[in-house]
């Protein structure tokens, strides 16, 4: 792609972490699907039943693709990860005083669903980030004992990769039910519930090579055998009176109004997609990206890097800042004077982002009442560059010389 400036420079994309491009495999199980382009579990018609029939099948292709059993488990297909987890808050039936343990890594879509509805206990970071096991034990331990552990699979902002299947096993052994923001995660390790211990799983399908607007929620199914949905309206139902209600069974509960058949399609394509690349390959190209983000941010005198250093287990995903210049500023002049697109802010998960740049109460307090009056320019972050299947050396190389 060029840059359309008149320039004819490439484009390069240095955005994955926020979005990806759909796969070119993905594009064509799309049109392939076309002819059967119709209502899922609505029709009688031959296109209805096929399109019902190829929306359960991704199901079972999700519940493959995450390691979870599908005699216990239930792949439901909200719109994005933000969405299952409001879906999965919601549905647990938290009462108010009742503790969720997170952490101060996570992104707000595992922050804020959780503080509507019960009460939060973080993990904190050290300056670089991170967390051990050790400090989610203390939280698990901590009294009262929290009813479920809110935890990031990988960081959108540094890329870490907290050790999951240790920390797992400590809240299982607890009676805790663990979560996990599978966001990052998913698109760049194989993730096994089963294996790993994890209890829910919420992944987008934007940011694994399929398009917007399709998500999965994977969780035991006995969490959803019961109760009433967060979304109400037809397709949630089996039988409506003016005074009862009688909900479907299964995922389609939890699934009112006509679902993204295209999107989940698409979905269960890119999850395809991914295992035919092999996982030994995506691995291997996201640590190539990650050493090589690394070699170039390190060689820019006066760049200020956050987060874990080489020896831990990260994503390629690389955030940092100039001295001298705002983050907006960076970001712009990337983009303006090299045709280089990065994301600059907090990346919206603003608690860590703040222990990164090493904010005290007093700044914190500062920057809201600041955006409170209106001056959103104030609040203080950092430039991200992070790396897909797509990213090459080259693009890697780019963003070295242009800062
Ligand atoms: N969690 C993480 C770690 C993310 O990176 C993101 C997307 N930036 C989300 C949750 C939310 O994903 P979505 O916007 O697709 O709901």
């Amino acid at each position: 792609m060029r840059v359309l400036d008149g320039s004819e420079r490439p484009y390069v994309d240095l955005d994955s972490a926020a979005t990806t491009s759909a796969a070119v495999s993905v594009a064509r199980a799309v049109h392939e699907f076309g002819p059967w382009y119709s209502s899922v579990h609505r029709g009688a018609g031959m296109r209805s039943r096929v399109a019902s029939a190829r929306y359960e099948e991704a199901r079972h292709t999700v519940l493959d693709f995450v390691g979870a059993d599908a005699r216990t488990h239930v792949a439901i297909f909200p719109r994005n990860t933000t969405e299952a987890l409001n879906i999965l808050a919601f549905r647990l039936r938290l009462a108010p005083d009742d503790v969720v343990l997170t952490t101060a890594v996570e992104h707000h879509a595992n922050l804020l669903p959780w503080r509507r509805h019960a009460r939060l206990r973080t993990v904190d970071v050290t300056a670089e980030g991170t967390f051990t096991v050790e400090d989610v034990v203390a939280g698990l331990d901590a009294s009262p004992r929290p009813q479920v552990l809110a935890l990031t699979g990988a960081s959108n902002v540094t890329g870490w990769v907290p050790p999951l299947a240790e920390i797992a096993a400590a809240a299982r052994q607890r009676g805790v039910l663990v979560v996990v923001d599978g966001a990052q995660l998913a698109p760049h390790r194989p993730v096994d519930m089963t294996a790993l211990g994890v209890d829910v799983l919420a992944l987008s399908g934007h940011k694994l090579y399929a398009p917007y607007g399709a998500g999965a929620l994977v969780a035991p199914r006995e969490l959803f055998a019961g109760g009433e949905p967060l979304l109400v309206g037809g397709g949630a139902v089996s039988a409506v009176s003016f005074d009862d209600v009688v909900w479907a069974d299964g995922p389609e509960r939890e699934e009112a109004g006509s679902p993204n058949v295209l999107g989940v399609v698409a979905l269960a394509a890119a999850t395809q997609d991914v295992l035919a690349q092999g996982w030994s390959a995506v691995v291997a190209h996201d640590r190539e990206l990650t050493w090589a983000l690394d070699a170039e941010l390190a060689a820019v005198p006066g760049l200020v890097r956050y987060g874990p250093g080489p020896s831990a287990d990260r994503l390629p995903i690389a955030v940092f800042n100039l001295p001298g210049m705002s983050d907006s500023l960076l970001a712009a002049r990337l983009s303006y004077e090299f045709g280089i697109g990065v994301r600059n802010g907090c990346f919206c998960a603003h608690p860590y982002v703040g222990r990164l740049l090493s904010l005290d109460d007093a700044d914190v307090r500062r920057y809201h009442d600041d955006v409170r009056a209106g001056r959103r320019d104030r609040v203080p972050g950092a430039v991200r560059a992070s790396t897909g299947r797509g990213t090459s050396l080259r693009d890697v190389a780019a963003l070295g010389e242009a800062l």
